[in-house]
């Protein structure tokens, strides 16, 4: 059962009863994070793979049952087909760095990306005359499906797309995408930064070539993330960097690369941050991703028809909130975004976040939005309650 309260139980931070409404910026982390964090630095404090000493073996061991835990959780076939990096950002560089780019490959991305996976490939045409075709949304942000039909071709390369927009809230049909790009011949990337948190992940089901994830936003540590590579890119894949800890041979003129994971983690890695993502990943195991998910429902339910009938209220991405995760961004007519995130937290303490989300070719192109607007974003310790406060406060500023 979703016991809410025993779940709010578990982020002391909470106990001051502040409201954080800011989780698609960076989520809380549960006390079992933070414990099994500092059981690291207390119990068994040393590197990984590298010593036969009693210290080196507890890490080394706890090390591998994250990356196991993290690889079961989306569903990946194995370890190796997780690269533990440090986040989303980090993860689609990787890609982008990696894939041996020809002049005449096109990319196709969207309007409604996040920066980090959208100057990365403006990068790549830059470097490798490689060109980019975006795909534009409605003007609620919505992407039709037969937009990605006509954008991807068999020059098409890497498709590279968000599963849950961190402006707009909007789930993507990710499993479509992927047949589309794959049925040209296309690889296709998608950034789960948003999406990886909030709704159960299967990349067995969806088929994606690659996908990016960020612990932070899923009660894990900052400095956690992580890229699945599927099996049939694993061997095609090259390291961003290498060095130690990336090689099974190394003689004078050569070296023979490790299989991977290994050939991805070059130097030591974030070893507490990656064993504090696998708790998170069985801490939201236990709770249930299909919990998640229904509590999700519930609150986005309330914010999109809450914020939508205050008056001098303007909400972003689709006016229904089926297909949409806990998540909505908004206005306040004539108000400054900044000022109105600024009073909720002096006046009212609530967390949200305020600006252009660092999805500026959305807030420009599609909402005309200079200065951005107002997010609110929930996680499984958010309330109904606590979405009535937020709905109370705003329409106060409203009016
Ligand atoms: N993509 C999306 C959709 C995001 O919401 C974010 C974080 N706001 C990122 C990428 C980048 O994540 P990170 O800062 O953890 O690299």
């Amino acid at each position: 059962m979703f016991d809410i309260k025993k779940i709010k139980s578990d982020y002391p931070i909470l106990e001051n009863d502040y409201i954080y409404l800011d989780s698609a910026a960076s989520s809380l982390t549960p006390e079992q994070v933070v414990l099994k964090v500092s059981e690291f630095y207390r119990e068994y404090r040393a590197n990984v793979e590298r010593g036969v000493h009693r210290y080196s073996q507890r890490a080394s061991e706890e090390y591998e049952k994250a990356h196991e835990d993290i690889a079961h959780f989306i569903n990946a076939p194995g370890p190796a087909n997780v690269a533990m990096v440090r986040n989303t950002t980090e993860a689609i560089n990787v890609v982008a760095n990696t894939l041996s780019w020809k002049k005449g490959d096109k990319i196709v991305t969207t309007i409604i990306e996040h920066h980090s996976n959208y100057i990365t490939w403006l990068r790549v045409a830059q470097r490798h005359g490689v060109e980019v075709q975006v795909v534009r949304s409605n003007d609620e942000g919505i992407i039709d499906l037969a937009e990605f039909e006509k954008a991807i071709d068999d020059k098409t390369r890497l498709v590279a797309v968000t599963h849950v927009s961190n402006v707009l809230g909007c789930i993507q049909p990710i499993k479509e995408i992927t047949s589309i790009a794959h049925e040209h011949g296309s690889l296709i990337l998608s950034d789960g930064a948003q999406g990886v948190p909030h709704i159960a992940t299967d990349v067995h089901d969806t088929k994606v070539d690659f996908l990016a994830f960020s612990g932070h936003k899923m009660l894990g540590p900052t400095g956690s993330g992580g890229l699945y590579i599927s099996d049939e890119q694993l061997y095609e894949t090259e390291p961003l960097n290498i060095g130690g800890g990336t090689i099974s041979d190394v003689s004078l003129n050569t070296y023979t690369l490790a299989v991977p994971p290994q050939r991805f983690e070059a130097g030591t890695p974030a070893i507490a941050q990656v064993i504090g993502l696998g708790e998170a990943c069985r801490y939201l195991k236990r709770i249930g991703m299909d919990a998640v998910e229904r509590q999700d429902e519930l609150l986005a339910k309330k914010l999109v028809i809450g914020l939508g009938e205050i008056n001098g209220v303007e909400i972003f991405g689709p006016k229904v909130p089926d297909r949409r995760v806990g998540l909505v961004s908004f206005n306040i007519v004539d108000m400054n975004p900044h000022d109105v995130a600024l009073a909720l937290d002096l006046e009212y303490d609530i967390a949200v976040r305020s600006g252009h989300h660092c999805a500026l070719p959305l807030m420009k192109e599609v909402f005309n939005l200079p200065d951005g607007n107002v997010r609110a974003s929930t996680y499984l310790y958010n309330t109904a309650d606590e979405i009535e406060k937020l709905l109370g406060a705003v329409e106060d500023l409203a009016n």
